[in-house]
C-alpha cells in the first residue's frame, strides 16, 4: 500500500472506531458486535505500525474508552485508568508471556481473573468512609456518579480500616436482574438493553440514583490505584487486602507460574462460563509482583503488564426459514434472515441481518439451510455459514427484488456501493423509518414513542414529517389503540420536554446522510446553532479534524435542499431549541490567544488550577490539551515535579512553560 492509500484507510477507520467508541462508551448503545470493531482496530493498529509517521496522538489505538457526558460533574483520578491490550488465541498469550519476560525476567508469576462484563468504575474512601466513585471515562478524568454507586449493596460505605485509598472494580448487572429488567421493559414496549454491560453502564450514567437502586447491581473489586503506599508487594496480595477491608472480590482468581497454567485456565473457563450467573467476556492475566509491574510499565493506553484474553463468540446450529425485506431510513434495502428461534449467548434468537445480496451470495444461503449462528461480542446475531452436507434438496434460492417492496419504485446501486436503495424521497417507508430514527434515544428521545406508535401515526396519516409531532394533539393520540388518558398526557409532555434539546440530538435526528451521533456533537460544538451549522461552507466543515469529505459534501447539500430548510423552519416555529447547550468548542481562527490552535501538554503537579480547570481554559481558549509529548507539541506546561514528559519536551526542543506563565496568558 503506498503511503496516501495508507493515509486515507487510516483516517477512515479512526472516524470510524471514534464513531463507535462513542455509541459504546458514551451513549452505551453499540452498533457493531466486538469482534467487529476489535477487526477494525487491530487493521487500524497494524497500519499505524507500517506507517509510524501516520500514528497521530488522538488516534482511537492510543486512547483509552469514551468521552465524559457534561451532565455529570467531573473527577479526576489518582493514576490513570487504563484499558487492556488484548489476546484473541494461544500464541498472543505466549507472545505476551515472551515479552514479560524478555522485560521484567524469568520468575514472573501471573494472576487470572475472569474479566467481568461491565462497567469500571473506581472508588475513594478517605479515612475508611466512601467519598467519591467515578466511571473511567477518557482514563484520566471519569463522571461523579457516587451517588447511583452508593446504591449497590456490596460496596462497603465504610471499610474495616481507617485508610485512604482509592479502588478499582467492575461493577456488572447479574443475568437474573438483566433478564427480568429487559422483561418489563419490553412489556412496557420499551427498547431492551443490548446486553448487561450496557444495562449497567446505562443505570449508572444517569441521574437518579432511584432508578440505578432499582436494578439490582453488583461489584466486584480487582486493584488498588496507590498500593506502593501501603507496603503491598503484589497483586494478589493486594486483592487478599480489599477482601479484608470489606470489599467483595472475584473467589475464581488464580496465581499461575507458567504461560502453560494460564492457557489451561482460560480453556477451563471458556468451557465452565455458561455456569456463572454473570457475564464474562474473557480472562485478564496480570503480572503478580508489583516491582514487576512497574519495570514493565505502560503504553498510552495499557499496561504492559496485564492483558486481557478475549472468548471467541458462542455458535449454534439452526435453521433458515425465511428472508425478509426492509427498507432503511436512507432507502436502502436490507434482507433478514428469519430463523428457527435458538438460544445463543444467553437469549433467543429469531432474526439475523444479512446485510446486503452479495453477502447472501458469498455464504450461498438458501431458504431452508441449515445455518451456524453466533452473537458476536455476544450482541449481535450474525449466520456465520451454512452448513451444505445438510441439504435435502428442498432448499429454495433466493433472489432480490427489482422495486421497492413498500413503494414499488425502481431499485438501484449506487456507485462504490453493495447495498440496493429506493431513491423515492416519497417512499413511505424511508419516512417512516426516518421518523423512528428522529425519537429514539440518543436522537430526540422521546419517551412512549416507540416503533409501534410512530408506525400507527404514520399510517393514520397524522404525522407526515418531523415536524408534524409538535402538533399532535390529545383528542388525536387519544383515539389510537392501547392509548389510555396517562400514557397520552405522558406522550405529550414527552414531546414538548424534547423540545428543549440540546442541538446535536436535533441534528442527529433529522438523519442527515453519514451524520452519526459522534459527528452531530462534534458539528454542535463547532457551529453552536442550527444557524451558523445551515450556513456554513463545505471548506469550513472540512477544515473540522473529524469531518472528512463525504460529509462535508452531505451535510452542505442537505442545507442546500428547499424542503429541509422549511422543515427546520417549522420545527423552529413549533418551539424546538436550534442551539448547542453543552460547553463550546471555539474555532482556532477565531481567537486572538497564543492557545488558539496549538497542542499543549500539561504536566507536573500544577497549584493553580486543578488539572481539569486548566485543560478547560486552554481548550475556551482555542488549544488543543494533550496526553503526551511529541514532535506535535506547541507547548509543553510543567507544574512541580514533572518528570518524562518534561525530559522528552526538551530532547525535542519544545517551548515549556512554568504553571505561573500559564496564569499569565490564561488571565490576559
Ligand atoms: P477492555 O474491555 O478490552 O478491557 C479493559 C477493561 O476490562 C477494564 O477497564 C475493566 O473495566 C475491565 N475488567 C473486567 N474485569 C477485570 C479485571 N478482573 N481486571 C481488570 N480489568 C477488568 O477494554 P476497554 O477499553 O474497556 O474496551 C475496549 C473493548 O470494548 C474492545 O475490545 C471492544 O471489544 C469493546 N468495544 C466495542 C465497541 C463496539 O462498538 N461494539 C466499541 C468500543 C469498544
Amino acid at each position: 500500500m503506498d503511503i496516501q492509500s495508507a493515509e486515507r484507510k487510516i483516517k477512515d477507520l479512526q472516524n470510524i472506531l471514534n464513531q463507535y467508541n462513542y455509541e459504546y462508551h458514551v451513549l452505551d448503545t453499540p452498533s457493531v458486535p466486538d469482534s467487529e470493531y476489535d477487526r477494525l482496530m487491530n487493521e487500524l493498529t497494524a497500519l499505524e505500525e507500517q506507517f509510524p509517521q501516520l500514528k497521530t496522538e488522538d488516534s482511537p489505538t492510543q486512547r483509552v474508552g469514551g468521552e465524559i457526558l457534561d451532565m455529570f460533574e467531573k473527577v479526576e483520578h489518582e493514576t490513570s485508568m487504563l484499558s487492556l491490550g488484548n489476546a484473541f488465541n494461544e500464541q498472543d498469550l505466549r507472545d505476551f508471556d515472551r515479552r514479560v519476560r524478555q522485560n521484567a525476567g524469568d520468575d514472573v508469576t501471573y494472576v487470572c481473573e475472569l474479566k467481568i462484563d461491565g462497567l469500571a468504575v473506581s472508588l475513594r474512601y478517605e479515612n475508611g468512609l466512601f467519598s467519591i466513585g467515578a466511571t473511567r471515562g477518557d482514563g484520566t478524568i471519569g463522571e461523579n456518579i457516587t451517588a447511583n454507586l452508593r446504591t449497590i449493596r456490596s460496596i462497603p460505605l465504610r471499610l474495616k480500616e481507617e485508610v485512604s485509598i482509592e479502588v478499582r472494580g467492575e461493577a456488572f448487572m447479574p443475568r437474573k436482574s438483566f433478564e427480568a429488567l429487559n422483561q418489563a421493559k419490553e412489556e412496557r414496549g420499551e427498547e431492551a438493553f443490548a446486553n448487561p454491560r450496557n444495562a449497567a453502564a446505562g443505570s449508572l450514567r444517569q441521574l437518579d440514583p432511584k432508578i440505578a437502586a432499582s436494578r439490582n447491581l453488583d461489584i466486584y473489586v480487582y486493584g488498588l490505584a496507590n498500593a506502593d503506599e501501603l507496603g503491598i508487594a503484589a497483586h494478589s496480595e493486594g486483592l487478599d487486602y480489599l477482601e479484608k477491608l470489606g470489599f467483595k472480590t472475584n473467589k475464581e482468581r488464580k496465581k499461575c507460574d507458567s504461560i502453560e497454567e494460564v492457557i489451561e485456565y482460560v480453556t477451563d473457563w471458556t468451557e465452565k462460563r455458561p455456569q456463572l450467573s454473570y457475564d464474562i467476556d474473557g480472562i485478564v492475566i496480570k503480572v503478580d509482583g508489583y516491582e514487576q509491574q512497574e519495570q514493565l510499565g505502560t503504553t498510552a493506553k495499557s499496561p504492559r503488564w496485564a492483558i486481557a484474553y478475549k472468548f471467541p463468540a458462542e455458535e449454534v446450529i439452526t435453521i433458515l426459514k425465511d428472508i425478509e425485506l426492509s427498507i432503511g431510513r436512507t432507502g436502502v434495502l436490507t434482507p433478514t434472515a428469519i430463523l428457527e428461534p435458538v438460544r445463543v449467548a444467553g437469549t433467543t434468537v429469531q432474526r439475523a441481518s444479512l446485510h446486503n445480496e452479495d453477502l447472501i451470495r458469498e455464504k450461498d444461503i438458501k431458504i431452508g439451510d441449515h445455518v451456524v449462528v453466533k452473537k458476536a461480542g455476544d450482541i449481535i446475531p450474525e449466520v456465520v455459514n451454512v452448513l451444505p452436507e445438510r441439504r435435502t434438496g428442498d432448499e429454495v434460492d433466493f433472489q432480490m427484488p427489482t422495486v421497492c417492496p413498500e413503494c414499488g419504485s425502481e431499485l438501484v446501486r449506487l456507485e462504490g456501493e453493495v447495498a440496493l436503495r429506493c431513491i423515492n424521497p416519497k417512499c413511505p417507508a424511508q419516512i417512516r423509518e426516518g421518523l423512528i430514527h428522529f425519537v429514539s434515544r440518543n436522537a430526540m428521545n422521546i419517551d412512549g414513542l416507540g416503533e409501534k406508535v410512530v408506525s400507527q401515526l404514520f399510517s393514520e396519516k397524522l404525522i407526515e414529517d418531523v415536524a408534524d409531532l409538535y402538533k399532535l394533539t390529545f383528542e388525536q393520540l387519544i383515539q389510537l389503540a392501547r392509548m389510555g388518558e396517562k400514557s397520552v398526557q405522558n406522550l405529550l409532555s414527552a414531546i414538548e420536554a424534547s423540545k428543549k434539546n440540546s442541538l446535536e440530538k436535533l441534528l442527529f435526528g433529522l438523519g442527515i446522510r453519514h451524520v452519526g451521533a459522534k459527528a452531530a456533537k462534534t458539528l454542535s460544538m463547532t457551529f453552536h446553532s442550527m444557524e451558523q451549522l445551515s450556513s456554513a461552507s463545505r471548506e469550513q466543515l472540512i477544515e473540522i479534524n473529524e469531518i472528512g469529505d463525504k460529509m462535508a459534501d452531505a451535510i452542505a447539500s442537505y442545507f442546500e435542499q428547499e424542503e429541509a430548510l422549511e422543515l427546520i423552519q417549522e420545527l423552529k416555529n413549533a418551539g424546538v431549541n436550534m442551539e448547542y447547550l453543552g460547553p463550546k468548542r471555539v474555532s482556532a481562527e477565531n481567537i486572538d490567544s497564543v492557545f488558539a490552535g496549538k497542542t499543549i501538554v500539561l504536566t507536573g503537579k500544577l497549584e493553580l488550577f486543578s488539572r481539569n480547570e486548566a485543560k478547560q481554559k486552554i481548550e475556551a481558549l482555542g488549544g488543543n490539551v494533550s496526553g503526551s509529548v511529541s514532535k506535535k507539541t506547541d507547548i509543553v506546561i510543567a507544574g512541580e515535579d514533572a518528570g518524562s514528559k518534561l525530559k522528552k519536551a526538551e530532547e525535542l526542543g519544545i517551548t515549556v512553560w512554568n504553571e505561573e506563565r500559564l496564569a499569565e496568558e490564561l488571565n490576559k
